[in-house]
């Protein structure tokens, strides 16, 4: 078995094992772990069409997981997709609307972070084992909304591991915020951040870019890593269901054997959408990866313009976890279709921090022809959720609702009539004031609690496990605080 190796997207002379990249989180230089080689996968469709979630779960991670066992693969694989999905197929794929949802969210947090952050906490503990370390390990996480809550569900009372999760204090929605302050365990802390996502986000990066703050935490026994998507071990089992969603296309006699068929993706972090050109990369046929966004559409100027500039005022939506400016995982795409070259990232990623943007060559902006970025507007989100309702009997999350205004618009424009999987990234019921508001806005009722049993009935779908009751659970978790105290306040949490 080949050997990949990780280095920094901003330095390709360093090497990591997968494991020791996993443990890191985000290279010391700031730049995230890319593999140095990128595997390839002998594909026969003949048979992946046998395979179940599981076992196709092994055929990519051990890909890029080259120095973790069979065994222990199994080890995380097995416990990470059990019966916490309240389905055994893990990943159903609905035809709808004359195209195909890929269904992410039937985890015990009702998103598809659920996805990677249910092995997650089992790749870091066999990755601690195999490194021999014998310091905790502290996962610092900033959300969005719904990694937090998967980050906290999966490294709850985890040995070994504490976890403090950072969420934008209005920047999220009130059954995502339930979720996360009634968080119970030993290990865990969650802290409401008096700024957006962006704040939470470069807040961490910047505790993991701290060589003092690094070094004080070490001699008191800690070592950080990360549940954000910037961690490799979060990105590799994320490709699976692109491969999982068109064994299901074959199975159903839907697509030919080597048929190309497109997938949209509802953007934020540009973490999902990486999972597919990895899959692509793979040798997945993958006609286009339509990049959806919601209003902060940077995404879509950059993959129309070549330019990526952050010189805007972040706004908030119905779709909070694509409410991003800084979508971190861009810097793999760079760095992959520039050929690894660590000093054009570093030039592009200097400039984006100094100048506030940055530029890509000709060259690279033509190998972005893999993406089609589009957007969609409040309104068109809400429309399009209401339309999928009205006229399929079926109910979509906003987030997934961006991603079909966006599909339906890239049809128009271009008239590709490939067949299509749009990511279904979170239960409807996580965003229940949203929902209500397209389906049936003369509704008023401003109780998110009222309104799951509200769209319970109108979906005929019950409440899922994991929010049931959720009003009635304690607070645990109501810690307020400025961005400049993120880090004193993580020096207090550990002793
Ligand atoms: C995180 C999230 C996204 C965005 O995914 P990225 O990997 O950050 O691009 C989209 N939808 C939902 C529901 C999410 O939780």
């Amino acid at each position: 078995m080949k050997q990949v190796l990780y280095m920094s997207t901003r330095d390709n002379k360093s090497r990591f094992s997968s494991s020791q990249a996993i443990l890191k989180g985000i290279a010391e230089d700031g730049g995230l772990f890319v593999p140095d080689k990128f595997p390839s996968m002998d594909i026969d469709w003949d048979y992946l069409i046998k395979l179940n979630y599981k076992e196709i779960a092994y055929d990519i991670l051990k890909l890029f997981l080259t120095d973790f066992t069979e065994a222990e693969l199994k080890y995380c694989i097995n416990n990470a997709y059990d019966e916490k999905f309240d389905t055994e197929i893990i990943a159903p794929l609905k035809k709808k609307m004359g195209t195909f949802f890929l269904e992410l969210y039937h985890g015990p947090t009702l998103a598809f972070k659920d996805m990677a952050l249910s092995i997650l906490p089992y790749l870091i503990k066999v990755a601690a084992k195999k490194n021999n370390i014998d310091k905790k390990i502290c996962i610092l996480t900033a959300t969005s909304g719904d990694t937090g809550k998967a980050a906290l569900e999966g490294f709850a009372d985890v040995e070994g591991t504490e976890i403090i999760v950072f969420y934008p204090v209005n920047g999220v929605s009130e059954i995502q915020k339930r979720q996360m302050v009634t968080q119970e365990g030993k290990n865990v802390s969650v802290i409401a951040i008096n700024g957006n996502f962006d704040d939470a986000q470069n807040g961490v990066k910047q505790i993991f870019n701290n060589r003092g703050m690094l070094n004080e935490l070490d001699e008191k026994g800690y070592i950080f890593s990360s549940a954000n998507s910037i961690n490799i071990g979060r990105l590799v089992p994320q490709i699976v269901y692109y491969f999982y969603s068109y064994i299901q296309l074959l199975k159903d006699g839907e697509i030919k054997k080597g048929e190309k068929i497109n997938f949209t993706v509802p953007t934020g972090n540009f973490g999902n959408i990486l999972a597919g050109f990895y899959a692509k990369k793979l040798g997945l046929p993958i006609n286009k990866l339509i990049c959806a966004s919601n209003i902060n559409n940077i995404l879509y100027d950059f993959l129309n313009t070549g330019t990526y500039d952050k010189r805007r005022e972040l706004n908030l939506t119905v779709s909070p976890s694509m409410d991003i400016i800084i979508s971190s995982n861009l810097e793999r795409l760079l760095s992959n279709i520039s050929g690894n070259d660590s000093s054009y990232v570093n030039n592009l990623m200097d400039s984006l921090y100094k100048n506030g943007y940055y530029e890509v060559d000709s060259k690279i902006k033509n190998s972005l022809k893999d993406f089609y970025g589009g957007y969609a507007k409040e309104d068109e989100t809400l429309e399009s959720l209401k339309e999928v309702f009205e006229k399929d009997d079926y109910l979509i999350d906003t987030h997934t609702a961006v991603a079909y205004s966006v599909y339906k618009a890239y049809k128009n424009t271009t008239k590709d009539n490939t067949k299509t999987v749009i990511l279904s990234t979170a239960s409807p019921f996580k965003f229940p004031k949203s929902v209500i508001k397209a389906i049936d806005p003369k509704n008023n009722s401003i109780d998110d609690f009222e309104l799951i049993k509200i769209i319970s009935n109108l979906s005929q779908i019950s409440v899922p496990k994991g929010i049931v009751n959720i009003d009635q659970r304690d607070v645990l978790h109501s810690k307020v605080c400025n961005k400049e105290e993120m880090m004193q306040l993580i020096k207090n949490l550990l002793p």
